[in-house]
């Protein structure tokens, strides 16, 4: 299969509509799109990632009249936060209505509901006239792609088209919240912090392991943006005096880096922290690394979800 790579809306909405996959660039991260009523498109995405059959897509509206399509019901906190985050980095999680086939959803009688922000992706979405389900655009396991240069490394050849864009504004996926019970359940963090969520539905809780937080995501039971690299995590007081690697090492985080990094990125903030981590792994991967040390920061904010995707990432964390 040839993969065109595209920066008309209109091209890549066209393979959308005939029953293709494309890749479109989100605030987020890229993602791998198909046409929600189509269960042959969706197959294709699963196939395309290598992606487990237990493992639910995220439904993308281009407008919140198009999550009734989605949706058997909207409860009350679901509501408050479309009215609050939509368009934005946030996943609702609602009970799904029937005519969504259930391969989009893994089997489940829930759906993920987003409505990315970005004009490319509003334009692209608006033309696709259809809601569009889409997990991150890698290969299952690996980071999420940040840019479309990391979509054609990873499904060159087994995808119909990438749209290109502007480098992804946050760098990690989606807070997702489950809204189908009375209290909302943040699921996975993202760039929409639980104590913004808080400011609009006080009760919201955040899951924990011994929640079965592996049950209620299924996405989170899996392995994930692991760099071919071994990541190590250290602690801000440990960096300098951080020598655990052999062979090439690389360094990415606030502080200055130890002596025998090779390759280094220093960030100033932890939401630059957070949109260059998945780039910075494929470019040490790229390079042949043999080791990245991840410095640790504070869980609030963005850190909440930065540190999440760091632990999920590392092998181990460098002990004092
Ligand atoms: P990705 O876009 O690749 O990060 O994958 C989407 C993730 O969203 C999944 O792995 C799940 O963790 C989560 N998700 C999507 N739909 C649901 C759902 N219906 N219930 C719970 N979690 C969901
Ligand atoms: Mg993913």
């Amino acid at each position: 299969m040839k993969t065109i790579v595209t920066d008309s809306t209109e091209e890549a909405a066209r393979f959308i509509r005939e029953g293709g996959t494309v890749a479109f660039p989100t605030e987020t991260v890229y993602g791998l799109g198909a046409d929600v009523f189509n269960e042959f498109a969706i197959s294709k995405i699963f196939s395309a990632k290598q992606r487990p059959a237990d493992n639910p897509l995220i439904a993308h509206v281009g407008d919140v009249s198009q999550i009734e399509l989605l949706a058997r019901d909207v409860p009350d906190p679901a509501r408050a936060f479309i009215e609050r985050f939509f368009p934005g980095p946030l996943t609702l999680v609602v009970p799904k209505a029937d005519k969504v086939p259930s391969i989009a959803t893994a089997g489940l009688d829930t759906i993920g509901v987003r409505m990315p922000s970005g004009k490319v992706t509003h334009e692209f979405l608006k033309a696709c006239g259809t809601p569009v389900v889409a997990p991150s655009a890698n290969v299952s396991g690996r980071p999420s792609p940040t840019d479309w240069e990391s979509v054609l490394e990873d499904l060159e050849g087994k995808i119909d088209c990438i749209l290109k864009g502007e480098p992804s504004r946050v760098g990690l996926e989606s807070t997702v919240v489950d809204c189908t019970e009375d209290v909302p359940v943040v699921l996975r963090p993202g760039a929409v912090s639980i104590e913004q969520l808080r400011k609009v539905v006080p009760e919201t809780v955040a899951i924990t392991e011994t929640d079965g937080a592996a049950m209620r995501s299924p996405g989170m039971r899996h392995k994930h943006y692991s760099p071919k690299a071994k990541v190590i995590l250290v602690d801000p007081t440990d960096v300098r005096r951080a020598s655990a690697c052999r062979g090439s090492c690389a360094f990415i985080g606030l502080s200055a880096p130890p002596d025998n990094s090779s390759l280094t990125m220093i960030v100033d903030s932890t939401e630059e922290y957070a949109r260059e981590l998945f780039g910075f792994f494929r470019l040490c991967d790229r390079k042949g690394i043999g080791t990245i040390l991840c410095e640790t920061v504070p869980e609030e904010g963005i850190g909440t979800a930065l540190m999440d995707r760091l632990r999920r990432a590392a092998d181990s964390m460098l002990g004092p």
